[in-house]
């Protein structure tokens, strides 16, 4: 009897390396892809695995930096996406970066060239049909509009992002505590808080008048004829609050009521930016409020004029821009399945990870599971200390819900980032103390090369330190 096989409806990054996976598996594959029946806003070709913007799968240093780790990872697992890069490398100094087309003309050629998958071009229009029973929908943030509808209808309305207002995330360690103080303001503690939720940052008024000047005088990111969606009052940009007079900041986000400098009691702040944790591990804090459409190197340089934000250090900066993107932790099993429909599972930016090497690996991991049901042979997630983990955590669970603000979603997409790992046991040299950037590194070198061995194991693959060389 011929084994049925694995749907997958879109063929980006994570849907190419999702078929790969299931069909090197022995699974047949069938992948749906629309292009170029029906376009998208910034796809140009009919290419598999089109890069829509820039050509770079950033650093490829799998020791300090943690998408150079995912990199590694996805080799050992033996992706697609990391074998065609590999092999249309261009020039691009400690990053990998690729030439486009030579890329998606590889991955095209090699899908196509696989017996176990058939490539059917058009566009699935609605949720796929229940005699798929094993799919994964895979289309990415510029998911087609009637596939949209039907899957935000199947999850409930505010399950599915169309706009992302997106603030920036700071790792706790580079926050100086000795400024900043623990609070919740008027030290609510609310279902499941403390009454010290939130980092708070003082600002006097010189300070904040010089702040809300930044931002004014701050160069801004320009809005594509593709982004043309409206923001609503919710979500409004911090430099947009700024415009409309120079006391809205101090009457919105930055409003001071109800918080006392625990460092200096009897002098009130003028205003104050509050930071609420972001993951479960409590390594990173995101600006409350603080959607921007601001640059990234103004982003940086303003942020850091906020007291005891002055070495903040930055896991994600902030954004606005065209995001379809399911509220996964409440949606999604720690296999990508949705708990609604059993055989059902997403990949890719549409989960709610960032980047076209965080799409490819959550698509490695859904082709994974997936081919592992048919096969019956289940599963287990990939520990929580690898990159895999760290990131299918992130998508699956690893957020704070926030209770104070109902309605509003805590669930952000995000890059992979060593905020996102638990911390591991830091080497300590005979003799000597490791201080500043050269802790830092050591810190990062023990995550890496615990995650590497434990992706190994995972992967069953030889573990012994010379097969891991
Ligand atoms: C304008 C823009 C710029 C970006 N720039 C960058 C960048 O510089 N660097 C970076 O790392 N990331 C960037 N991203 C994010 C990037 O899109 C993702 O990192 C990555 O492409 C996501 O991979 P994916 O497989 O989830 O989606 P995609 O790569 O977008 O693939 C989804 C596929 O599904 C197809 N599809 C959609 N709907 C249907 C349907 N109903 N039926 C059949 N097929 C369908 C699409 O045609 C597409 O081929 C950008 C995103 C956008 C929108």
């Amino acid at each position: 009897m011929t084994m049925k096989p694995i749907h997958v409806i879109g063929g980006g990054l994570a849907g190419s390396e999702a078929a790969w996976q299931a069909a090197e598996a022995g699974v047949p594959v069938i992948l749906h892809e629309m292009r170029p029946m029906r376009g998208t806003e910034a796809h140009k070709t009919d290419g598999l695995a089109e890069l829509v913007c820039s050509n770079s799968f950033r650093s490829d240093d799998a020791e300090t930096n943690a998408v150079g780790l995912l990199h590694a990872e996805l080799r050992l697992a033996g992706s697609l996406i990391m074998r065609s890069g590999d092999a249309h490398q261009v020039p691009a100094g400690s990053a990998l970066a690729v030439d486009r087309d030579g890329f998606s003309a590889d991955v095209t050629e090699r899908i196509e060239a696989h017996p176990l998958i058939t490539i059917e071009r058009g566009e699935v229009a609605g949720l796929p049909p229940e005699d798929w029973d094993l799919a994964i929908i895979a289309t990415g943030p510029l998911t087609a509009p009637s596939l949209a509808e039907a899957i935000r209808s199947a999850t409930g309305a505010d399950a599915l992002a169309f706009f992302d207002a997106i603030a920036p995330i700071i790792h706790f360690d580079t926050i100086d505590m000795d400024t900043c103080w623990f609070q919740s303001r008027y030290d609510k503690v609310g279902p499941g808080g403390t009454g010290k939720d939130y980092i708070n940052c003082p600002m006097d008024k010189d300070r904040y008048e010089a702040f809300v000047q930044a931002l004014l005088d701050g160069q801004k990111t320009e809005f594509k004829e593709w982004e043309g969606t409206p923001y609503f009052d919710g979500c409004l940009p911090i430099e947009v609050m700024a415009e409309r007079g120079p006391e809205t900041l101090r009457h919105g986000p930055m409003k001071p009521m109800g918080l006392t400098n625990a460092h200096d009691p009897s002098v009130k702040p003028y205003a104050v930016v509050q930071l609420r944790q972001d993951n479960a591990l409590g390594t990173l804090y995101n600006m409350v409020g603080f959607q921007t459409k601001l640059r990234h190197g103004e982003q940086t340089r303003i942020f850091r004029m906020i007291p005891g934000l002055e070495n903040a250090e930055f896991a994600r900066l902030g954004g606005l821009h065209r995001n379809t993107y399911i509220n996964s932790p409440t949606l999604l099993d720690g296999t990508l399945q949705l708990k609604r429909r059993a055989g059902l599972r997403f990949a890719g930016q549409i989960t709610g990870c960032e980047g076209y090497v965080e799409s490819a690996a959550i698509g490695l991991l859904a082709g994974r599971f997936a081919a592992a049901d048919r096969l019956g042979r289940p599963l287990a997630p990939p520990p929580a200390t690898t990159a895999f983990g760290a990131l299918l955590n992130h998508i699956t669970g690893g957020h704070i819900v926030s209770d104070d603000e109902p309605g509003k979603r805590s669930f952000q997409p995000m890059n992979v980032n060593f905020g996102l790992f638990p911390p591991a046991a830091t080497p300590k040299p005979e003799g000597k103390r490791l201080r500043g950037k050269e802790k830092t590194l050591a810190k990062k070198k023990a995550i890496t090369a615990r995650a590497i061995s434990d992706c190994r194991a995972w992967l069953g693959l030889d573990t012994t330190a010379e097969a891991a060389e």
